[in-house]
């Protein structure tokens, strides 16, 4: 059975008609409308244009933002104009096919579990490194909702008491201090203190700021500037851990995003940190920390593997 899985993101809405192995039958892309209506007028062409080429059974669309328990009522999503949006009965209504509706965290974590980093594992918490960081707990197989649908928003457990502000209108966030945002400001905070940010600081020169791309090039290259700033974000987001070891016990940290291209570089450093954390009981069992192995596809594929389910 073929479903189709639709991520809007923050760019670009990826749609993609997948099968029951998780494999991508087909994918297109487009820009993604500032406009609530535009935006939904382009969702429901892309499934109509998904569904006309393949026999597809169920629909299931991907956003960041809080959904209700029963998924079918976006409460509040940071980058679009929906506040109580009644989304899945407005697009069931349009696409006349059932449609299912997944924080698009929730949705990547859950292909990780079932077709990529997460396999065999029954108990896994999913970290999406990112803009900001997006979380997903899988909780004895299942996704965790909690009690009112908006569970695992794992980016804004608090990290510092009176941190900086963050975007959810709190301060603190772990987000604030975890995300591919924080690496480049931690790069530049390596940068002006001299000593070991000489690289970075001829990198911000030439390109007029610290990029992603020419933190992962100096990371690569082993340069001691890179792998500090590195290894501060790594601690925070590995101390945070611990204390998701306690909450919630997983076997597994799976870490995603773009700042998980870094892989073992970022890994080491938050283990370490992660260890460190963890309830110093003896014997306590310590969790694996995995890079994710969907990158890209990871939100496509899980809803629409979501919406089989639901089915
Ligand atoms: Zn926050």
């Amino acid at each position: 059975m073929l479903t189709v899985g639709i991520d809007i993101g923050g760019t670009k809405i990826a749609g993609g008609v997948v099968d029951e192995q998780g494999s991508v039958v087909s994918m297109e892309r487009v820009d993604t409308p500032i406009d609530a209506r535009a935006l939904e007028d382009a969702v429901v062409g892309m499934i109509a244009r998904l569904r006309s080429a393949h026999d597809v059974a169920h629909v299931g669309v991907a956003a960041a933002g809080f959904i209700d328990r029963d998924r079918s009522l976006v409460y509040h999503a940071p980058n679009i104009d929906w506040r109580n949006e009644p989304l899945r009965e407005r697009l069931e209504a349009r696409v006349g096919v059932d449609v299912t509706i997944e924080n698009d965290a929730n949705a990547a974590g859950w292909a990780e579990y079932r077709f990529g980093a997460g396999r065999g594992v029954h108990d896994m918490v999913m970290l999406t490194m990112g803009t900001g960081v997006g979380g997903a707990v899988i909780a004895n197989g299942a996704l965790y909702r909690g009690g009112f649908g908006a569970a695992a928003e794992l980016g804004h457990v608090r990290f510092q008491r009176g941190g900086l502000a963050c975007g959810c209108g709190q301060n603190g966030c772990i987000e604030m201090y975890a995300s591919g945002r924080a690496l480049q400001r931690a790069a530049n905070e390596v940068a002006d203190a001299g000593n070991t940010g000489a690289a970075l600081a001829e990198a911000r020169a030439e390109e007029g700021s610290i990029s992603g791309a020419a933190i992962s090039r100096l990371v690569m290259a082993g340069d001691p500037g890179a792998l500090e700033a590195l290894a501060t974000v790594a601690t925070a987001l590995g101390e945070t851990c611990g204390g998701f070891q306690a909450t919630l016990d997983p076997e597994l940290f799976v870490i995603g995003g773009g700042v998980a291209q870094l892989g073992d570089a970022l890994l080491a450093p938050m283990r370490a940190a992660y260890r460190a954390s963890v309830p110093a009981y003896d014997q306590h069992p310590h969790a694996e920390f995995k890079i994710a192995q969907l990158v890209n596809d990871a939100g496509v594929i899980g809803v629409a593997d979501l919406a089989r389910t639901a089915a």
